[in-house]
């Protein structure tokens, strides 16, 4: 029997193989280094890992008038924004998903749980003298999200 919902290791597999999970040294554009980055829509690029992304994540929760879905929650403000417009418009969120959610962001949207495929526990540095990467030189990649 297929197993709908792929393990955590599984997924950080296909985002790892897809080259959605990046490793080195970011920059973010809030100024916070890191020596990860999710590049999601590399994993979209692909219809069968796209599909296999999509219908695990749709297993995770019950069919629901509106559900907010997103690639990555890094910090949960654009999962909030979003749910606060469902709102305005007249609609109730009753279901929340993401592929990865960084543990640092909420994992609640009100009293609705994020439900995710990947909890990532994510480094993030608040500047250059903190980060382990800059102390040693490695070179910078800044990126955009
Ligand atoms: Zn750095």
């Amino acid at each position: 029997m297929v197993d709908l919902i792929p393990s955590p290791e599984t997924v950080m597999t296909i985002l790892k193989r897809t080259g959605a999970f990046r490793e080195g040294h970011f920059v973010y554009p809030n100024g916070k280094h890191s020596p990860h980055y999710f590049q999601m829509p590399l994993a979209f690029r692909y219809y069968d890992t796209a599909r296999v992304l999509a219908v695990a994540l749709s297993n995770k929760g019950e069919v629901n008038p509106c559900i907010i879905v997103d690639d990555i929650i890094r910090s949960g403000q654009a999962i909030e924004e979003t749910a606060k417009l469902v709102k305005a418009l007249g609609s109730n969120v009753i279901g929340c998903g993401a592929i990865v959610r960084f543990t640092a962001a909420p994992d609640k949207l009100g009293v609705i749980p994020i439900k995710s495929l990947v909890e990532f526990d994510a480094h993030m540095y608040d500047s250059g003298d903190a980060c382990n990467d800059c102390v040693s030189g490695a070179p910078v990649e800044h990126v955009r999200f």
